[in-house]
């Protein structure tokens, strides 16, 4: 299984479909955080990824 399949099964994460229903191929996959940064900066988006949420407990089993 690919990992693009994987990311179907597990995310319902289509990465080789575009929203407008065309065919998307990847042409790389960048890992390191220093060249993702840079990139971003050079299209003037914030490097920096959004706050984590508080984790938040669930009761998996109810109380009763
Ligand atoms: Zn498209």
């Amino acid at each position: 299984m690919t990992w693009a399949r994987l990311l179907k099964h597990v995310f319902d994460l289509d990465v080789e479909r575009c929203d407008c229903g065309g065919n998307l191929k990847l042409i790389a996959v960048i890992e390191q955080p220093e060249v993702i940064e840079k990139i971003l900066k050079h299209m003037g988006l914030d490097p920096q990824p959004p706050p984590r949420d508080k984790a938040r407990r669930m009761d998996l089993f109810g109380a009763d």
